[in-house]
């Protein structure tokens, strides 16, 4: 068995789609498979409408306890080099390679920090 959220997951849809659309609160396996191998217009719609988008969910994981979550990505999150829970010291990381500057995100998901090496301006 799944859960809805974990059948929004597989499907790739929001949670609040999977909701509106009367997937029960628990799948079966097959359930989900039928869905899969023959998906409602409902949800050939949506992914149609999604192609080229930003995905709707989003994996982060620490780099360095591996604790993960899956979530849905926020506009303003960049690709991150790495993301680590918000308790962990800077150190932790590698250091960035050389001419990369790090620039830091705090409150990305529910504990994590982002981290985005990128190369230095020349100032
Ligand atoms: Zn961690």
């Amino acid at each position: 068995m799944v859960s809805r959220r974990e059948a929004a997951q597989i499907l790739d849809i929001p949670l609040e789609m999977a909701t509106r659309h009367g997937l029960p609160s628990r799948l079966s396996s097959a359930d989900l498979a039928r869905i899969q191998e023959n998906p409602p217009a409902w949800l050939v719609q949506s992914r149609a409408n999604r192609t080229g988008k930003r995905p709707v969910w989003a994996e982060l994981r620490c780099y360095v306890c591996d604790f993960h979550e899956t979530t849905r990505p926020k506009k303003w999150w960049p690709d991150f080099t790495y993301v680590m829970c918000d308790f962990h010291e800077d150190g932790e990381l590698p250091r960035p390679a050389g001419g990369m500057r790090r620039s830091e995100w705090e409150g990305v998901g529910s504990r994590f920090r982002g981290f985005v090496d990128a190369p230095a301006e020349d100032d």
